[in-house]
């Protein structure tokens, strides 16, 4: 019980090992069975005949395992509902309409509609699906007048043999069509999951800077403005920090590039092990980032005082080379009604007063 629940999940959730050979392998020994058990029927209540075509069908099920590496899904599946057809036609014609063998036809509707439109075996699967549904309407309809014309049946049996083929039919019918549709939405969802785990996937790539992994600009000016709605409408300060690496110009000229680019992740990491839950870190440009900080003008201070000296302290070793920087801070507090590029300038403006004394400080005052 717990395997079957093990499949029915996996094929729920799309899982790779659940796929369209799988679940076709699966459909065909299903299928085998059904007809195994008309067989038996037929046998038993002495239709011979009648059996030894289920018997023939059973097989050719088997049969057409062989195509599924193959990948001929498409003649499989119509393979499939040709038989189908023509078992519920030439029975409903023998046994008679009580039988209801023709319930059969219309069970291949849902999985009609599930083949076409989830597996991509058709160009046009809208159109595909309706006209292949088409074909088993017709055939219920051609059965249900020419009982109308031809109510006897070409073997009459006993009606307790009805009444077990007609259950075994709707039940049948019923059960297949329950299926269909539920593997329907399956697919579906397990698809609509996986697209906005995409999306998902996507967002996080447009919100972070390659090189550091860190928040860039753009979801930066995001947060600046949700932090700016939260200060007008609840009073909640915070603090911006724009620091830029001094003489970076020169890390560059002196160790390469590279090497330079393995400072710029070594600050990224200081950077974000210094800062609390609701702080939030960017690379603002270059070699320049922001940091919004969660508390007023003293805590951001205290942050960025601390931050300085980290950086101060960090020693990056790259190609071969110990590279020690600096960084400057311009520090700001936010006040409501000021716009977000206003704040950002002030602190600019700190940070330029800090490179023009001397670098490696932190400037909140003008
Ligand atoms: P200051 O102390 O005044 O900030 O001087 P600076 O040399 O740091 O500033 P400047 O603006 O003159 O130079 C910044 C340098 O940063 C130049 C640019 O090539 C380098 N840079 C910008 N982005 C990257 C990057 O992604 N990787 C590397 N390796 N260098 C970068
Ligand atoms: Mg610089
Ligand atoms: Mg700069």
């Amino acid at each position: 019980m717990s395997n079957l629940k093990h499949y029915i999940d996996g094929i729920k959730n799309g899982e790779g090992f659940f796929d369209e050979a799988f679940k076709l392998h699966l459909f065909l020994n299903a299928l085998c069975v059904i007809k195994a058990i008309y067989a038996i029927l037929f046998f038993t209540f002495d239709l011979r005949y009648l059996g030894m075509l289920s018997v023939v069908m059973a097989v050719t099920f088997q049969l057409l395992r062989l195509l599924v590496q193959k990948g001929a899904y498409k003649v499989i599946i119509h393979v499939v509902y040709i038989e189908v057809w023509c078992f519920a036609v030439v029975n409903e014609v023998v046994l008679g309409r009580e039988g209801s063998f023709s319930m059969l036809a219309i069970a291949s509707i849902p999985a009609i509609f599930y083949f076409a439109l989830t597996w991509g075996i058709y160009k046009k699967k809208e159109m595909a699906s309706f006209l292949l549904s088409l074909s088993p309407i017709l055939i219920f309809t051609t059965l249900y007048v020419y009982n109308l014309i031809q109510p006897k049946p070409v073997i009459p049996v006993k009606t307790y043999v009805i009444i077990v083929f007609a259950a075994y039919n709707l039940a049948v019918t019923f059960m297949v069509m329950i299926g269909f549709l539920m593997l329907l939405h399956w697919d579906m969802s397990s698809k609509t999951t996986s697209l906005t785990s995409k999306n998902e996937a996507l967002n996080q790539e447009a919100n972070r800077d390659a090189l550091t992994g860190l928040f860039n600009r753009r979801y930066m000016n995001q947060e600046l403005d949700e932090k700016m709605r939260l200060l007008q409408e609840e009073g909640r300060i915070f603090g911006v920090i724009i620091c830029d690496i001094d003489n970076f110009k020169k890390v560059n000229d002196t160790f390469g590039h590279e090497s330079g680019d393995d400072v710029l992740v070594n600050v990224a990491r200081v950077l974000m092990s210094s800062l609390r839950d609701n702080d939030v870190v960017c690379r603002w440009g270059g070699e320049e980032f922001l940091i919004a900080i969660d508390g007023n003008r003293k805590v951001t201070v205290d942050v960025a005082e601390r931050i300085r000296g980290m950086i101060e302290d960090m020693v990056v070793i790259s190609h071969g080379y110990t590279i020690k920087i600096t960084m400057t801070f311009g520090v700001t507090e936010s006040t409501p009604g000021l716009s977000v590029d206003k704040l950002v300038e002030i602190a600019d403006t700190r940070l330029y007063k800090g490179k023009q004394n001397g670098k490696n400080q932190v400037v909140s005052e003008l």
